[in-house]
């Protein structure tokens, strides 16, 4: 894998491999040096690296560039602690994250694409299609921005459910994670990093051979592939029996649970027929499900479900003995979900 000057994209190890030439006898300790710079101390230039000498900081500014995040505009909810980022990238391209508090610690939503080209009806992130992958850096500085923004919290649990399509940017998302759980940079443990996928049916088996320990969470959002064609045009390659199996696959071979995600579409998918078609589907799936109103966009016409269906859905789900929670909505005065503030700016 090849990410030429970005040099917060290289782990300890390549960065060694990288500095051997020019720091000789030293390149190991000089390679520690840097990574925790870059990876423990969030610092964004070379100039901040205070241990290393003037003339070092000069020869390395010439040979690598530190990819990072500036904030362009941040919106913070007056109900809850949660924080929406719009960054802009080195090369002027611009992408969103955000911050959410839990009882258990802080929490970020990363993008992995700038933009998507998925092209679900429902979402805002998909409208201009995909302008480019995000390289592990540009997923870090976000995370790493995040914490330098908020008198260096530390964040504890990051889910790829920002803009883009995490298995459509395969090798960049599994060494960001290599790297945001390294123990020499910010050490969060596999499980508390959550990767969401639409369902790129082929990327899930690779998956499996790799016996991850993050979590998986599927974007399902329809029982069938009659809806579900008409919300997700991924569904048309891989379908609903398709993705399930491969969903089934993967709990048995990680003994993992997985999370379905399932945006509630008034009179679209949220029925009860639909909810106990629902529950036939994923009767022996290790599972549960996240059931999320959907967040009205203004480029389509789609409608919340009201409070009623959505406890109704949830009952019927209940009943079947499949674990469902509704997601609680942060930040719900910021237009917290992804893609909206990137789309109006
Ligand atoms: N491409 C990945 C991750 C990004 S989308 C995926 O599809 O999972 C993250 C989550 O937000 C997905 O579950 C997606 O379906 C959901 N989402 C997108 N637009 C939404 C909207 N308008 N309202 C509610 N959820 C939305």
């Amino acid at each position: 894998m090849q990410y030429l000057n970005d040099i917060k994209s290289l782990n300890l190890e390549e960065l060694k491999v990288e500095l051997k030439a020019e720091f000789k006898d030293i390149f190991a300790f000089r390679a520690e040096q840097i990574y925790s710079w870059l990876h423990e101390q969030n610092v964004e230039s070379f100039d901040e690296m205070t241990n290393l000498s003037k003339e070092l900081r000069e020869n390395l500014k010439l040979k690598y560039e530190i990819r990072n995040c500036e904030i362009e505009q941040k919106l913070e909810s007056q109900l809850d602690e949660t924080k929406k980022y719009l960054f802009k990238l080195n090369d002027g391209e611009f992408i969103e994250s955000v911050l959410m508090k839990y009882k258990y610690g802080y929490t970020v939503c990363i993008s992995t694409q700038v933009g998507c080209s998925m092209k679900c009806t429902f979402c805002a992130s998909t409208i201009d299609g995909c302008k480019r992958n995000l390289t592990p850096s540009e997923m870090l500085s976000q995370v790493y921005k995040i914490e330098k923004d908020n008198e260096n919290i530390k964040v504890s649990r990051v889910v790829l459910m920002g803009m883009g399509e995490p298995l459509d940017n395969f090798d960049n998302v599994l060494k960001f994670i290599e790297l945001i759980t390294d123990k020499k940079g910010k050490n969060l443990s596999n499980r508390n990093v959550t990767i969401s996928t639409c369902g790129i049916v082929p990327k899930i088996y690779e998956l499996i051979k790799l016996n991850p320990q993050f979590t998986l969470s599927i974007s399902l959002h329809a029982p069938n592939d009659e809806i579900r064609n008409k919300l997700m045009p991924v569904n048309k390659k891989w379908n609903v029996d398709e993705l399930l199996k491969a969903c089934k696959e993967y709990t048995k071979a990680t003994n993992k649970r997985i999370s379905f995600e399932y945006v509630l579409i008034d009179t679209v998918n949220d029925d009860p027929e639909h909810a106990k078609e629902l529950a036939r589907k994923l009767k022996n799936i290790l599972c549960y499900v996240n059931l999320i109103p959907v967040n009205e966009v203004t480029e389509n016409n789609y409608i919340r479900s009201t409070d009623q269906k959505i406890q109704n859905f949830k009952k019927i789900l209940d009943d079947a003995g499949i674990t469902t929670t509704v997601r609680r909505t942060l930040g719900k005065d910021i237009e917290a979900s992804c893609g909206q503030l990137r789309r109006t700016r």
